[in-house]
């Protein structure tokens, strides 16, 4: 029984159609995969500079929201100090 191959039009490789992927037919499986690194190191920086301005705002956020919690805390333990 001959094996079926395919030429990756990636790499330009002939090899096995084993090593390609049903969804990706074009590209052998080591390009498909360098192909997702990359595109998910993209991804990544992007997400991190997402994450980095996201967290800014939230720290702004939580800080306030902070100080109210403990505003509020402090006036319920200690009452009397409103009436000064
Ligand atoms: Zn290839």
């Amino acid at each position: 029984m001959q094996e079926k191959t395919k030429k990756c039009n990636d790499c330009g490789v002939e090899q096995s159609v084993e090593n390609f992927y049903k969804s990706k037919p074009n590209e052998c499986k080591s390009c498909a995969s360098k192909f997702n690194k990359k595109y998910y190191k993209a991804n990544k920086e992007r997400w991190l500079i997402n994450y980095q301005l996201n967290r800014e705002e939230l720290n702004e956020k939580s800080r306030l929201r902070y100080h109210n919690v403990v505003k509020v805390k402090k006036a319920k333990t200690n009452p009397k100090t409103n009436n000064i």
